[in-house]
């Protein structure tokens, strides 16, 4: 009885050890996770003032490809 007692504390000391390494492991992959970048933010395109879409790339005209807000009317350099 002693005997099987002492191996289960070496066992639960084997599962503990290895619970204790798979947390730091996780841990560290949390943190470098957290280092990606927000690729999204990276590059604001600029957005139509009248819908607040933001507007493709390469097709912007005089006036905004989802509402046809016309950028003019605001006498808008800002979207060169
Ligand atoms: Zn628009």
């Amino acid at each position: 009885m002693i005997a099987r007692i002492a191996e289960l504390e070496d066992r639960v000391r084997i599962l503990e050890a290895r619970v204790r390494s798979f947390s730091v492991q996780s841990r560290k992959d949390a943190a470098s996770t957290k280092v990606a970048p927000r690729a999204a933010r990276a590059r604001p395109r600029p957005r139509c003032p009248g819908c607040t879409l933001e507007l493709p790339k390469g097709r912007r005209g005089d006036s905004c490809v989802w509402c046809g807000f016309v950028f003019s009317a605001i006498g808008g350099r800002a979207f060169r």
